[in-house]
């Protein structure tokens, strides 16, 4: 199923960290649009989201940044 632009509704700010799926944002790839949805599957179009980053680059920042914070917590 094609955009139906239902997703622009659910449209999420781009945070200052720049780091969208740490805050919980998920990406649709038919869309190409990063929303802010509880479930697994695009309210608009139907295709599942992405939940975590591509980016072999990103997958590591991803996991520095949760590490850090589970220190942090601990401090
Ligand atoms: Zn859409
Ligand atoms: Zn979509």
């Amino acid at each position: 199923m094609p955009c139906k632009g239902i997703c622009a509704r659910h449209k999420a700010l781009k945070p200052k960290s720049g780091q969208r799926y740490i805050i919980g944002q998920k990406r649709c790839q038919v869309c190409q649009i990063f929303i802010k949805w509880e479930g697994l599957w695009c309210p608009c179009c139907g295709y599942r989201l992405r939940t975590r980053p591509r980016s072999r680059k990103y997958k590591i920042q991803f996991n520095e940044k949760v590490i850090k914070n589970l220190l942090t917590n601990v401090r």
